[in-house]
């Protein structure tokens, strides 16, 4: 008989999560105008709103936080983690940050000006932000089957090539500073790049000579799709794919909240000396001086040991075979999801799942809110409220797809949590149709309006 699938650890210390009624939750809900970002955490008894920064840290990890140095300058911790970056992606010069965001300030304020064009797989919506603020614009050069639901393509974050050369041709290369591949890519729910289309992407930086830089939050989850699905990788260990996978980077900023394991932090890793000087004079402006940046000595040992611990292949096979559990669970119920699942999160289709609601009643919302209603499960709004208003008519913006984000944090829930994930959602399916109405909003923020955004139900007319 085929030996199961299980946990590639044991738990040695828990944390209580407490059930509630319906009734409470319903009242919690009115309290906090329908915001599931306005809800305590006690009133939530599986939180799937997020993977950064909330995963469990492993008896090594938090061995390391007793033995950090806290030293100003020159603090053993910050070589520990020094040495790892360099063993686990040949990157010689490094700078620790607060968390990812920090790593873009830093990076893109010695290379993003006004008027550039940093192309890419669909930039994460910090480093959006980041380069918008510059005045700056960033192109999404995704691959079309990306924005296809049903579509199985083993590779959806991957760059398309003919779009990106025609963005590297468009303009000279002062104007583009690097191209900016993400990985996995988030934005289409954590989808992975293949190393044959990193290597397309590194063999045209090359032509236009310009720098290629790796988002690297779910690196180590990247490199496990590789290994799987990527024929030339098969028989590959995880570090020697992120070894191959790196050669061709001349740089990464990383969000060490996801694949580093850790609650809070950031880096990035360079090659080139003379950007690595650039990049320090304002990392200790906006971060700290160079061997600290934005985190504590044991901060940064903990996330050494964290990175060591992320690129284990049992660990990544127990990581991702348990969000495609999920998955499977959901899509065996004839359940809308996005296929195929990717590292890190489960979508589900909300335009799917509640046809009947009006869009301007926010179907996403309405779907993530139900979910909790029925069994305290927090997920998170991909859609309409998250698209905010356009920036000039300030008019709703529609998205073409409408999701509800199911986040996966790191070696915290169990698969009986997912059976109980996937029970409720099963309900909330049964009883779709008697969903009758959605939300309106009462007041929001001129931007980033999901984070606070307050709203009230529409009553149903008969
Ligand atoms: C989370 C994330 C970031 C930003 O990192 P923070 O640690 O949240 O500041 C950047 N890029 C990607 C792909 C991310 O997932």
């Amino acid at each position: 008989m085929l030996l199961p699938n299980c946990e590639s650890y044991k738990i040695k210390m828990i944390e209580p999560i407490y059930q509630s009624t319906k009734e409470q939750r319903l009242q919690w809900l009115r309290d906090a105008k329908y915001n599931l970002f306005n809800l305590r955490s006690e009133q939530v008894f599986i939180d799937l709103l997020t993977d950064s920064g909330t995963g469990a840290m492993s008896d090594r990890q938090w061995a390391e936080l007793m033995s950090g140095d806290e030293s100003y300058a020159g603090s053993r911790s910050y070589y520990k983690l020094k040495d790892t970056i360099k063993d686990i992606f040949g990157f010689e010069y490094f700078l620790p940050t607060h968390q990812g965001r920090a790593a873009e300030n830093v990076l893109f304020s010695c290379l993003v000006k006004a008027g550039d064009k940093v192309p890419g797989n669909a930039h994460f919506d910090t480093t959006k932000g980041h380069i918008e603020f510059r005045k700056a614009t960033a192109i999404d050069c995704t691959i079309d089957e990306a924005s296809d639901s049903t579509s199985v393509h083993p590779f959806k974050g991957n760059i398309d090539l003919i779009k990106l050369e025609q963005v590297l041709k468009s303009d000279s290369p002062e104007n583009i500073p690097f191209i900016m591949l993400t990985i996995t890519c988030n934005t289409f729910g954590g989808q992975p790049v293949s190393i044959e289309n990193i290597r397309g992407v590194h063999k045209l930086s090359r032509k236009y000579g310009i720098p290629l830089f790796f988002d690297s939050a779910r690196f180590a989850e990247n490199a496990w799709f590789i290994h799987e699905r990527e024929e030339e990788f098969r028989g590959k260990s995880i570090p020697e794919i992120v070894k191959e996978m790196y050669r061709y980077a001349d740089g990464m900023t990383m969000s060490s909240k996801k694949d580093g394991i850790v609650n809070i932090g950031g880096f990035i890793g360079l090659r080139d000396e003379k950007l690595y000087k650039l990049a320090s004079t304002f990392n200790i402006m906006f971060e700290g001086f160079n061997t600290y940046g934005g985190m504590a000595g044991r901060d940064m040992a903990a996330l050494a040991q964290g990175l060591k611990e992320v690129i284990d292949k049992d660990y990544l096979d127990t990581r991702i075979r348990q969000v495609h559990y999920l998955g499977s669970l959901l899509t065996d119920e004839g359940i809308p999801v996005q296929q195929p699942i990717g590292g890190h999160a489960v979508f589900i289709d909300a335009l799917k799942f509640l046809p009947h609601i009006k869009r301007e009643e926010f179907v996403a919302q309405t779907l993530a809110l139900e979910i909790y209603l029925e069994a305290g499960i927090r997920g998170v709004e991909i859609g309409a409220l998250m698209a905010d208003r356009d920036p000039v008519s300030r008019e709703n913006r529609f998205p073409q797809m409408e999701m509800v984000r199911l986040a996966i944090p790191r070696r915290v829930y169990t698969n009986s949590h997912m059976d109980y994930i996937a029970a409720a959602i099963k309900n909330v399916y049964k009883r779709r149709e008697s969903i009758r109405s959605g939300y309106r909003i009462l007041n929001e923020a001129p931007i980033l309006r999901h984070f606070t955004i307050e709203l009230e139900k529409i009553p149903v007319i008969k």
